[in-house]
């Protein structure tokens, strides 16, 4: 630490994002990236963009941005323009916009005890009071426990690091019972099986969903997300942006999204891959007898019963397999395995059986 550090930092601990090793090569499964690259029409679009770096993108992300209105218009049956999403670097940037706009002050932020592990770091970073309500028993968010929350509210869902989803009705029930306070859901993980909530949109003006192009639609490196929500909402995050940087998606990866966009077959095709490589994962990983959350989302979160889950993330990683463990006391059993192709997961599923054998 400087001496010339800003006084309000001098506790903050950093958000620690999964391993990204650059000296041999793995298999990595830690980070839940997808295995398939990026649309072609995207990898030709951010190409081209290429050419004209010598200027700035375009701030408004005008072409990406009715894009996106009109396909999220299709998919929810919404009537969707460009006021109403804002595009960022990452939906990172926006959760972050987020709890800069809509926290503070006597709003507190509110989400469950094992969620994204970036909603404290960006309450702490924002001088932000947070409040942590533990997820049940068996790792489940009951929206009963946020009725009159108090706060604004984060919701992820699928729910980061269980991959558990919430029914779209739950996340109404939230809605209907914090009228008076915003609810943030982040669909990160949305595109591999759960209901999105875009569609309460239409009854409910205190809902934000983010969503994310790292995921579903291949482009983690691009660093392209979005939140979709009221008019009035987008406005102020609007603020918030052109008072940060106005051109935080960078032209490339503005043309790239476009391209994935015209490529929906292929995003579905891929979500659909995933999940058949999940429920192929699932069942193996059930037969060597680890147990695991019911996942929703493009990663399994797993233990095996009296076998630490630190053990088992060491001793894969020595034989070439990343996966992510958290130390969080909640989850210390757990290991979170990203979904990848066919060949990735019976390497992973031979490998942990090796490891297995050796620490049961
Ligand atoms: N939300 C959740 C729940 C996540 O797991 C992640 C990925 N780490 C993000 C948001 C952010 O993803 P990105 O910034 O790549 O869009």
């Amino acid at each position: 630490m400087s001496r010339f550090l800003n006084r309000k930092y001098e506790d903050l601990e950093p958000y620690v994002p999964g391993e990204q090793p650059q000296d041999q090569k793995y298999l990595k499964l830690n980070t839940n990236e997808s295995p398939f690259p990026p649309a072609q029409t995207a990898r030709k679009k951010a190409a081209e963009a290429a050419e004209n770096l010598n200027l700035y993108s375009d701030p408004d992300c005008r072409i990406l941005a009715q894009k996106l209105a009109e396909r999220l218009s299709e998919d929810s049956g919404l009537r969707l323009t460009a006021d109403n999403v804002i595009i960022t670097n990452g939906s990172d940037e926006v959760l972050n916009f987020a709890f800069m706009t809509f926290c503070g002050g006597d709003k507190p932020a509110v989400f469950p005890d094992i969620t994204y592990g970036f909603y404290p770091v960006f309450a702490d970073m924002n001088g932000v009071p947070y409040r942590e309500i533990p997820l049940d028993e068996e790792f489940r968010i009951d929206p009963a426990d946020y009725a009159g929350a108090g706060g604004t509210i984060f919701i992820a869902n699928p729910n980061a690091h269980t991959g558990i989803a919430l029914r779209r009705a739950q996340i109404e029930e939230i809605l209907t019972r914090n009228p008076e306070d915003l609810v943030v859901v982040d669909e990160a993980y949305v595109d591999f099986g759960a209901e999105s909530s875009l569609p309460l949109l239409e009854k409910y003006d205190n809902l934000l969903v983010i969503q994310t192009f790292s995921k579903s639609r291949s482009l983690a490196g691009g660093r392209l997300g979005f939140g979709v929500g009221p008019k009035e909402i987008i406005t102020d995050l609007q603020t918030i942006r052109y008072s940060t940087n106005p051109y935080n998606v960078n032209a490339m990866t503005m043309a790239a999204g476009v391209g994935v966009l015209e490529e929906e077959e292929y995003t579905r095709g891929n979500c659909g891959t995933i999940i058949v490589n999940r429920r192929y994962t699932e069942e193996r990983l059930c037969a060597m007898g680890f147990e695991l959350t019911d996942s929703s989302a493009n990663f399994v979160f797993m233990k095996y019963p009296g076998v630490d889950g630190g053990r088992i993330y060491e001793e894969m990683k020595k034989r070439g397999v990343l996966i992510r463990h958290f130390t969080k006391e909640r989850m210390a059993q757990y290991n979170r395995v990203t979904i990848g192709s066919r060949e990735q997961m019976d390497e992973f599923l031979k490998v942990l059986g090796e490891v297995i054998e050796e620490l049961k």
